[in-house]
């Protein structure tokens, strides 16, 4: 059974580490030797040299007890969104917040505590289970760099559980969007801004042209749009001869965000041949969506671990990224499961000790029923 006080202890401890993406070091090194004087077996990969990083993934096994059983994992992240240096974490009626001006970076030690504490809890009973497998990951909040190092097709799992998600517990993302990128140069020409404008080509004028007439904001009930930065210019008395624009789409259905970058890329190309400017355009792929087919294993697994805990297995939809995004684009099933940290990437995240354990139960449900539901 779950043991609150030796799941919160985890938790704060867990929290005291200001481990942003790329600074995962002394995290990992606390989690890895825990891990390790608890007689788990746990590796790490190589993902700190492949991402410009100072730790690697952390890989923790737990062998099965019942060779028949599928290979599952639980996934969780270290880093947080921003630092959390200097964080004191208060709890007041059951609540965990930062008590000063940072996040709490309940998103994800939440899900790495719940992790940890379920695996315990697992290979303290005595029920059945097969191999099952903790991929700790690291860098997961600039792009999902640390779970694309993770060696995922050599543990040859058959399904897993993403602790990275809102409340409630209960619940879980089997929709995720895709996710692309644009970087758009717009190339002008320089020119005396008093003298002889006229021989100049604006390039702020060109991009501002071409995001007057583009689609951007909400476009569909799952499809999305945003400009996000621009930078450009280099004084007030010069004609500006480039911008550079960064701009994403997102959408769970994978033409309609092709389709929205292609508009965007004509806009620019519209402006551009109106002003006389160039484009240049570099268009990449954050990461892949996925939909879970709703009679799949790892479904009816989730689905039996929330009824039985007396919780509402909904099935939901996101447009944000997790590690999940990684690891169902090569083929290994997962579905991301709501926790107990809410209003994650804001000052305001917080957790209820009761969700917390409530997290813990239900990952621990989920390797019980992965041994059950075939
Ligand atoms: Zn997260």
């Amino acid at each position: 059974m779950v043991q609150e006080s030796r799941l919160v202890d985890l938790f704060l401890k867990l929290l005291a580490f200001n481990a942003p993406a790329r600074k995962e070091k002394q995290i990992v090194a606390f989690t890895k030797s825990l891990l390790e004087a608890e007689g788990f077996s746990v590796s790490e990969d190589n993902a700190a040299a492949a991402i410009g990083g100072d730790a690697n993934n952390l890989i923790v096994h737990l062998p099965a007890t019942d060779l028949n059983a599928p290979r599952v994992f639980l996934s969780a992240h270290f880093d947080t969104v921003e630092p959390t240096e200097n964080l004191v974490v208060s709890e007041v009626d059951g609540i965990f917040r930062s008590a000063g001006d940072t996040i709490l970076g309940a998103d994800d030690r939440c899900g790495v505590a719940a992790a940890i504490e379920a695996l315990r809890c697992l290979r303290d009973s005595s029920e059945p289970h097969g191999d099952v497998y903790l991929l700790l990951s690291v860098a997961d909040e600039i792009g999902l760099l640390g779970a694309k190092q993770v060696p995922i097709k050599d543990l040859n799992l058959d399904y897993g559980f993403i602790l990275d998600t809102g409340p409630p517990v209960g619940t879980f993302v089997t929709r995720a969007a895709w996710h692309d990128r644009l970087e758009i140069n717009v190339h002008g020409r320089p020119a005396h801004a008093g003298k002889e404008p006229e021989l100049g080509i604006d390039a702020i004028t060109t991009a501002a042209r071409a995001i007057s007439q583009m689609r951007l904001g909400r476009l569909g009930p799952e499809t999305t749009a945003n400009i996000g930065l621009i930078t450009g210019g280099t004084a007030t008395n010069v004609v500006p001869a480039k911008v550079t624009v960064l701009a994403e789409a997102r959408s769970t259905d994978e033409t309609l965000v092709e389709n929205q970058i292609d508009h965007m890329i004509q806009c620019f190309a519209n402006a551009a041949q109106s002003t006389g400017a160039e484009i240049s355009v570099h268009h990449h792929r954050h990461y892949a969506g996925y939909v879970i087919d709703p009679n799949s294993t790892v479904v009816r697994v989730a689905e039996a671990a929330s009824r039985n805990l007396g919780l509402s297995p909904d099935h939901r939809v996101t447009l944000g990224g997790s590690d999940g995004n990684v690891y169902n684009a090569v083929g290994v099933p997962c579905v991301v499961l709501g926790t107990g940290m809410d209003h994650i990437h804001t000052h305001a995240e917080q957790i209820t000790r009761a969700d917390l354990v409530l997290t813990a139960k239900m990952a621990l449900e989920c390797l019980l029923q992965s041994a059950r539901v075939r």
